[in-house]
C-alpha cells in the first residue's frame, strides 16, 4: 500500500516523532500551519474517520496528554484539534491534527527542527 503515514509508521521515511506506543504515533506536522502543528496518527490504517472505531478515543486521549507539553513549551494559550473528511483530507490515513493558536500573534514560522528540538527538551 502506497500511503505516506504507514511508511512514517514503519520507519521507511523519518519524521519529527513527539510520542509513539503501539498504537498511534505523534508527529510533527511537516507542513506546519503553525509552529508546533502535531499530527496524531493510528497506527492501523484507517482510511479516514469514517473508518475508525474506538481509536478515535484513544486519538484523544493522547492529545489530551500532549496538550499541556505543547502549551508550556510554545507558550501558547489556545490549540485547535481538527480531523479533516472528503475531499480536503490530503492523506488518506486518518489523522487528528493539533494546530497551536497564536490569537493574532505575529509568530513567525521557525524551523521545524528549532521546533522540535524545544518540544523534545
Ligand atoms: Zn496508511
Amino acid at each position: 500500500m502506497d500511503c505516506i503515514f504507514c511508511k512514517i509508521i514503519k520507519k521507511e521515511i523519518p519524521s519529527k516523532i513527539l510520542y509513539e506506543d503501539d498504537l498511534v504515533l505523534a508527529m510533527l506536522d511537516i507542513n506546519p500551519m503553525n509552529n508546533g502543528h502535531t499530527l496524531i496518527i493510528p497506527k492501523k490504517h484507517y482510511t479516514d474517520i469514517m473508518e475508525a472505531d474506538d481509536i478515535l478515543d484513544y486519538m484523544f486521549k493522547i492529545a489530551k496528554d500532549l496538550t499541556p507539553i505543547l502549551m508550556d513549551k510554545l507558550e501558547v494559550k489556545a490549540l485547535t484539534y481538527l480531523i479533516n473528511y472528503g475531499d480536503s483530507q490530503q492523506v488518506k490515513h486518518l489523522h487528528l491534527h493539533l494546530i497551536p493558536d497564536y490569537l493574532n500573534e505575529n509568530k513567525h514560522l521557525k524551523d521545524i527542527d528549532e521546533v522540535y528540538n524545544l518540544l523534545k527538551s
